[in-house]
């Protein structure tokens, strides 16, 4: 049976997500998942947390959702955080470190996304992630899956989870027993899982409603103005 990875997982380490690594961990394994990429944004720091909460087997892949000038990139197994820079330079710094280097939703049109010096990104790029759970619109993942065809690159699949029933919506699958990561850097993967998924977004105001609206709170109980 293939293995099933879920290449983009957020934990509390980014500032869209309240999901702890312990939470990430449970769900991600419940799941019946055989490992996730921890990928928070610009940040390496909850890695360690969830690697030593998932059981003995479970694999979890060290990686940052970086920040580019343009796009969003999943820099996945790496030891230090790239720089929010172009995203020439970022992949020059994953590869450097030994990663590889896929683009996050790259078309999403409602997010930020890549529109200059693609045939440059493609050649640099080790693959392209094509099924992005929060897509909201099925043609920002058609077109990634066009780009990767197109140009010979990996397909990956990730749910982007900021919330833990998110986790898994959308996975990567690898046969075999090698490394998830060679996989991928070799094209020996699929992408698989559902792709549009709204209530994450819905999701994700609620819990910028409620940080607002306990700020709020907090700060009319403290004498404050209710606005900053
Ligand atoms: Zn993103
Ligand atoms: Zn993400």
């Amino acid at each position: 049976m293939p293995r099933r990875y879920d290449l983009q997982v957020h934990t509390d380490a980014s500032p869209c997500s309240s999901t702890s690594p312990e939470r990430v961990a449970a769900v991600a394994t419940a799941a019946g998942l055989d490992g996730i990429a921890v990928t928070d944004h610009d940040t390496l720091a909850n890695v360690g947390a969830v690697q030593n909460a998932v059981p003995d087997g479970f694999d979890v892949i060290p990686g940052v959702e970086v920040t580019t000038t343009e796009g969003h990139l999943l820099a996945l197994d790496v030891a230090e955080t790239p720089p929010k820079r172009d995203p020439l330079t970022v992949v020059d710094h994953v590869h450097a470190q030994g990663g590889v280097a896929v683009l996050s939703h790259p078309f999403d049109a409602l997010r930020q996304y890549y529109e200059t010096d693609l045939d440059a990104l493609a050649d640099a790029v080790d693959g392209v992630e094509t099924i992005n759970s929060r897509c909201v619109r099925h043609r920002f993942n058609q077109r990634a899956t066009a780009f990767a065809a197109a140009h010979g690159l990996a397909a990956t699949g990730g749910s982007d989870a900021h919330f833990p029933m998110e986790i898994g919506r959308a996975y990567t699958t690898v046969e075999g027993d090698g490394s998830i990561v060679d996989a991928v850097r070799e094209g020996c993967v699929r992408p698989s899982g559902r792709g549009r998924y709204l209530s994450g977004h819905v999701a994700t105001k609620f819990h910028q409603f409620r940080t607002a609206t306990n700020y709020a709170v907090t700060n009319v109980l403290a004498g404050g103005p209710l606005r900053r």
